[in-house]
């Protein structure tokens, strides 16, 4: 807590500290280890630990960082918060991040930016930038975040962390704000792969109360067990189209034959893939992201939740206002785009043929996982950039090239550091991606290059 009051005031990554809830935690920790009842605690049991500002804990407030629900208090607790808690984790509060997870940066915050520790005129990446730099400036040793499209892994590279977007279905999406409800998956920041699997093993769980969750017995700890040598006798897959991607900055690409070096170096043996269709992932993600956001986000209109201009005598003026007032400037352009590619006429030629790439997409992770066990490639095209400089949405958009077929796909990917690049000196990650639900793989190759 002196930590975060030292530090926050610069890097801005907390909205709310719950100083209470974490001293009574840690007294809860302090007894157990003074009746000699700690043992029976669970294994994140003192943990500093904190959660993405989209994610409900009961009696804070859980804003998505929109003006549209800065009054809105969490009546109930999310259960991937639930599970952290109950394996012991000190709850220290929630974190910044893009209005409603749209954006790579965190400036589409409402309440200001979260600024990089590495460098502080620099953008954390987003949208659970708060969720990294909380992590990457020492403030909490485990953060949980959201990723649709890349929001884990981009910050998580970005600020020289760990950051894991487990498969879809790994991880309990009840009382998460939804964004693309077939995209959204939640998962750790922290600084180890090894702190990274504690919080995996209390995350993945079947929940009986999302009807997408799935049983799947894991075992993050003993993937890793052996260390660098976990991925001896592993085929990991490079793809040729990653590695020669225009925008991809040779620092970047540098790093990645670093790593597949260090891979074959430990005893992993490297093999091309393709994914040919991965290239028209961001134009499927932008039609199908914003479809589902637009769905989503018809709830916050200002009589059910959220911000209520006052004044009106009318309902369709109430939403009107309520919903011009509430948004920010990127939720608008989602919402517009949403409910343009879901009218009549628009839809058949747009978001059905991009349900169709979405297909091939998957099928092309299904063949390349039958020539190896994990697949290699950047997290993002480049290292952190300054704020204000990507001014244009589409731009900013191409920030996860690398990660957003993921999601489509619905399997899991990982970012890990990997040293700094040699031009800018920040820090660079690397992605290891995994097939649906053996997400220890990418553990596994994730413990070699760490
Ligand atoms: N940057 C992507 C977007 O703006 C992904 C965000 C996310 O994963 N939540 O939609």
């Amino acid at each position: 807590l002196a930590h975060i009051a030292a530090q926050d005031g610069r890097v801005h990554a907390f909205l709310e500290v719950t100083e209470q809830a974490a001293l009574d935690a840690a007294a809860q920790v302090d007894a157990a280890v003074s009746n000699g009842t700690f043992d029976q605690m669970g294994p994140l049991a003192g943990v500093p630990v904190a959660f993405k500002d989209n994610l409900n804990l009961k009696g804070t407030h859980t804003t998505c960082s929109s003006r549209m629900l800065e009054n809105y208090v969490s009546p109930y607790t999310a259960t991937c918060v639930e599970d952290m808690l109950e394996a012991g984790g000190i709850p220290l509060g929630k974190l910044n991040m893009d209005e409603f997870a749209f954006g790579s940066s965190t400036e589409t915050s409402a309440f200001g930016p979260t600024h990089n520790p590495w460098d502080l005129e620099r953008v954390p990446g987003g949208s659970s930038g708060g969720s990294a730099a909380a992590v990457a400036a020492g403030m909490a040793c485990v953060t949980l975040g959201s990723d649709t499209g890349g929001s884990i892994r981009q910050p998580a590279s970005f600020c020289g962390i760990v950051g894991v977007k487990p498969t879809y279905g790994m991880v309990s999406r009840y009382g998460v704000v939804a964004f693309g409800s077939s995209l959204d998956q939640v998962g750790p920041f922290a600084r180890s792969v090894e702190d990274a699997a504690f919080a995996m093993q209390a995350i993945c769980k079947h929940d009986p109360r999302d009807c997408t969750s799935q049983q799947v017995e894991t075992d993050f700890l003993g993937a890793i067990a052996q260390g660098a040598e976990s991925v001896r006798g592993m085929r990991v897959g490079l793809v040729r189209a990653f590695m020669d991607a225009p925008g991809l900055a040779p620092e970047v690409r540098t790093k990645l034959e670093e790593a597949a070096h260090v891979l074959e170096d430990a005893g992993a043996e490297i093999v091309e893939v393709e994914l040919p269709h991965a290239n028209a992932a961001i134009s499927a993600y932008y039609v199908l992201g914003p479809c589902e956001a637009f769905s989503n986000l018809a709830r916050f209109d200002s009589v059910r939740y959220g911000y209520a201009d006052p004044g009106h005598k009318d309902l369709g003026s109430q939403y009107e206002a309520s919903r011009a007032a509430g948004f920010g400037m990127e939720a608008k352009r989602r919402i517009l785009l949403g409910s343009y590619l879901l009218s009549a006429g628009v839809y058949d030629q747009y978001y059905y043929p991009a349900q169709q790439v979405r297909t091939l997409i998957t099928q092309d992770y299904v063949q390349a996982f039958e020539r190896c066990d994990a697949i290699l490639a950047p997290a993002s095209p480049r290292t952190a950039f300054k704020f204000g400089e990507i001014s244009d949405p589409a731009t900013m958009y191409l920030s996860d090239m690398f990660t957003i077929s993921i999601n489509i796909a619905g399997n899991g990917g990982m970012s890990v550091p990997c040293g700094l690049g040699e031009e800018s000196g920040l820090p660079v990650g690397m992605q290891v991606i995994s097939p649906a639900f053996k997400d220890e793989n990418m553990f596994r190759v994730a413990a070699a290059l760490e």
